[in-house]
């Protein structure tokens, strides 16, 4: 099957959203939830969530996002492990 799929229209996994098996860096894990200005919540693990942070400052952490995750994504994007 090599017919990549455009538009993806699954519902999301219980896992990051942006999980990919080029990125090693997704440790696989849901655990934060972002959204953006528009409200638009994303489903990420630490490290992605950090990655996205860094990138998009309007990014913020929801009420569901736990402190522990949130401390997590502060290494990830300080520069702790790796
Ligand atoms: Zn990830």
């Amino acid at each position: 099957m090599s017919n990549a799929h455009r538009s993806r229209k699954s519902p999301p996994p219980p896992s990051c959203e942006l999980r990919e098996e080029e990125r090693p860096t997704c440790v696989g894990r849901e655990g934060v939830v972002m959204a953006g200005p528009d409200g638009r919540e994303q489903r990420v693990c630490p490290a992605h969530a950090a990655a996205l942070w860094l990138t998009d400052p309007t990014l913020r952490f929801t009420a569901k996002t736990r402190p522990e995750a949130i401390a997590a994504v502060m290494r990830h994007a300080f520069g702790g492990s790796r």
